[in-house]
């Protein structure tokens, strides 16, 4: 819990020293609120798959961390990131 705690507190710090340094509004959507809680899961528990080669990045968004990239169970793959269901080339 104290790691949960400490991941989030970490992540809201570098979302504030954003909002002051003007890169993000104090607005939020759907899409601010992946990428906060993708952060808090990359600090929990970094990323350490690498990238996967172009060919299977995702068509949407380009995402190539392996470990944004969820194998589904009809053999497509999701991506994290936006949330695109696709089937790779490789
Ligand atoms: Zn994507």
């Amino acid at each position: 819990m104290r790691k949960v705690a400490a991941a989030i507190r970490r992540v809201t710090s570098i979302v504030q020293k954003e909002i002051a340094a003007g890169g993000r509004t104090t607005q939020i959507d759907a899409e601010d609120v992946v990428q906060i809680l993708l952060a808090v899961a990359d600090h929990l528990d970094p990323p350490f798959g690498g990238p996967v080669d172009e060919a299977d990045a995702c068509p949407h968004c380009g995402e190539r961390e392996s470990d944004n990239l969820v194998w589904q169970d009809d053999e497509s793959v999701r991506c994290a990131k936006c949330g695109k269901d696709y089937r790779p080339a490789g």
